[in-house]
């Protein structure tokens, strides 16, 4: 059987930037909609106008049985939740994960905000505290990317970050992956450590990492519409993803319009634009 390697070439790699910058550019529509009285499906709406506007379409209609555009996950819910008519409120903690497809080729990103407004001071404290955390590990396990050898030293960096940030919940049953063609393709990309070394890291491997974290246990269920991923607990949940391409050269974050620079700075790396 014909198995697509998990390694694309140069200009595979070039082919992945416009759909990555399309997927960020749902994001940054959707920022400043993140307010209270807002509809998550308002957010939808304007990713979905977004993308389309681009000459891309959304990459999570291709998935079987999803009709929208993003995930919205608010407070307990930390991945998958479905647009609706659910009224955002000041203090929510509210992530967003989006993707486009364009001319074949996929981004994944994914953004939590604190929704602005009037609320108890110490909850929004402890949710921006939880997604600078959570964002945080992003950025660690994307540096990892430099210097590792395999891919399951990212997670092993994603959870150290953490660890050493507090007690917080990894969700274990969720992982990055790899992208490219599709959205989900091999390898997975474990969010802690894992006794398997995974793939080799070196060009050509583009990987969506996106760490869920929660603010107490990991244990977490699917609700009764069959997609909303919950804390059992009911902690708040927070979801940071993007996409980054390897190459001869360092990495790229195929989602951040700066390519990762502002993010990577803390950890003393600089991207190097694709050729
Ligand atoms: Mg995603
Ligand atoms: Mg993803």
């Amino acid at each position: 059987m014909f198995r697509r390697s998990i390694y694309k070439t140069p200009a595979q790699l070039r082919s992945m930037i416009e759909p990555g910058l399309i997927t960020a550019a749902a994001l940054d529509a959707v920022a400043p909609l993140v307010l209270p009285g807002t509809t998550t499906l308002e957010l939808d709406a304007i990713a979905e106008q977004t993308i389309l506007a681009c000459g891309a379409e959304s990459n999570f209609q291709l998935v079987r049985g999803y009709r929208h555009t993003v995930c919205v996950s608010v407070n307990e819910q930390v991945v998958h939740g479905i647009p609706g008519s659910r009224v955002l409120e000041a203090g929510d903690i509210v992530s967003v994960d989006c993707g486009a497809q364009f001319e074949g080729w996929n981004g994944d990103s994914a953004r939590t905000f604190i929704v602005p407004g009037e609320a108890d001071a110490a909850l929004i404290a402890r949710r921006q505290e939880l997604s600078r955390v959570t964002e945080g590990s992003m950025w660690a396990g994307i540096a990892a990317m430099v210097s590792a050898s395999h891919v399951g030293d990212i997670g092993a960096a994603i959870e150290d970050y953490i660890e050493a940030q507090g007690e917080y919940g990894i969700l274990r049953e969720y992982v990055g992956h790899g992208i490219g063609r599709k959205m989900h393709e091999a390898p997975s990309v474990f969010n802690y450590r894992t006794p398997d070394p995974g793939a080799e890291i070196k060009p050509g491997l583009v990987l969506a990492i996106e760490p869920m974290v929660t603010a107490g246990g990991d244990e977490t269920f699917v609700e009764d519409d069959d997609w909303t991923v919950s804390t059992v607990d009911g902690s708040d949940g927070s979801h940071w993803e993007h996409s980054v391409a390897v190459h001869a050269d360092g990495i790229w974050v195929l989602t951040a319009a700066d390519g990762g620079a502002a993010g990577l700075a803390a950890f003393g790396v600089t991207p190097t634009p694709l050729a």
